[in-house]
């Protein structure tokens, strides 16, 4: 297991600039998830830490050694990516392996490795099958176990679930975390899936075209995001955010309701005239105030999405859209407007110009635009 680190790192293809001056460091055992836009250089940025990439400027560190110029063979990483070509012709013990008969290690050592996996991935039954046997889960597991017995230094994940449908990305998601919890290993992980960077990563990073839009835990990027970036990219539906502009200690939302500024914002207290973006969570509206003070807005309900748990309603709040996320049973009728309370703690303002956060706790590690 080593620590990741990467240092004022860039990469451009022709005149392309892809990575932007990027650091990054990641703790020993952690579990980092790149999340953001397609085309924003996830991918871009595991393949130079894997090395299959070279970088055009920068450094980067794997444990206490600078492996910005070493080999993929010499970093110590394994890789498991989106497609898993496992040979056709060997069995799964086989394929798990063969990187370990290739460095002549010991048969013994080698099947005790491999048993070790296997247990791990709860592929210990499946060893002698060859991959046609297997399903696209199992054979997922072989590429993974293929990976771990070697027992590298860091593991990178691209996309690892991909292709997998949604009742075994959800299974092996939780085999992953599981093993991470037992093994403790570095992992960086790519995924365009939201679930999987909430539930899995101790730390998210988002990326914006580049560069580190912020860094923090799942809990910070969704209850404290940096910016409108990362508060639209994170979370689904996407936060509502509407024009508003303060005014002696009040947000004014435009064509809507006025209310005052909540703790999280009072040192705004001396504002007036500042264009902001309110931001609300679609489960951040009630069908009446927790506590005093919570601010009522009128929507009038104009498609109703029901998801089994819970129902999402999409209506007009002040001539903006909006998505609530109500319990079953409590939305409105399509066409039906009804007073919905949001909860202050739950608020968030963004300045309308630079759209990032106005809250004053707000200490993300977002590199400067
Ligand atoms: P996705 O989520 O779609 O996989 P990503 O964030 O992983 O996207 P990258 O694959 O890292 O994005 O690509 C970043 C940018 O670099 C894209 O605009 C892509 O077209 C460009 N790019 C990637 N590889 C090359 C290459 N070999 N030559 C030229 N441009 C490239």
């Amino acid at each position: 297991m080593a620590e990741v680190e990467v240092i004022r790192l860039a990469k451009s293809f022709g005149t392309h600039d892809i990575i932007r001056d990027l650091d990054l460091k990641i703790e020993d055992g952690e579990f980092v998830v790149l999340v953001g836009p397609s085309g924003c250089g996830k991918t871009t940025l595991l393949r130079m830490i894997a090395g299959l990439e070279p970088t055009t400027a920068g450094e980067i560190h794997i444990g206490a050694r600078d492996v910005t110029h070493l080999s993929p063979k010499n970093r110590d990483i394994a890789m498991v990516f989106q497609s898993y070509a496992l040979y056709p012709h060997m069995t799964a013990a086989e394929n798990m392996g063969f990187s370990l008969k290739l460095a002549k290690i010991p048969a013994a050592k080698i099947a005790d490795q491999v048993a070790r996996a296997a247990k791990l991935l709860h592929i210990d039954h499946l060893l002698s099958r060859k991959p046609r046997e297997l399903s696209g889960g199992q054979r997922q597991r072989v590429a993974m176990g293929r990976a771990m017995v070697r027992e590298p230094a860091v593991y990178l994940f691209d996309e690892p679930l991909s292709n997998l449908d949604a009742q075994l990305r959800t299974s092996m998601r939780a085999e992953i975390k599981r093993m991470h919890l037992e093994e403790k290993q570095t992992v960086i992980y790519v995924t365009h899936d939201q679930i999987e960077a909430m539930t899995l990563a101790d730390r998210i990073v988002a990326m914006r075209a580049g560069k580190i839009e912020q860094i923090g835990s799942p809990d910070d990027l969704y209850n404290r995001p940096a910016s409108t970036f990362v508060a639209k990219f994170i979370g689904s539906p996407a936060m509502n955010l509407l024009p508003a502009e303060l005014a002696g200690g009040e947000i004014r939302v435009t064509d809507g309701p006025v209310f005052a500024l909540p703790p999280a914002f009072a040192h705004l207290r001396a504002e007036t005239g500042r264009k902001v973006l309110l931001g609300i969570r679609p489960e951040a509206f009630h069908l009446s105030p927790a506590q005093a003070g919570w601010p009522a807005f009128e929507v009038t309900a104009s498609l109703i999405e029901p998801c089994g748990a819970e129902v999402y309603v999409i209506g007009d709040l002040a001539g903006q859209e909006v998505t609530l996320r109500l319990a079953p049973g409590t939305a409105p009728a399509r066409g039906e407007s009804r007073s919905f309370f949001a909860d202050t703690a739950a608020l968030h303002l963004f300045d309308a110009v630079t759209e990032r956060s106005l809250r004053d706790d707000d200490d993300n590690q977002g590199q400067k635009p």
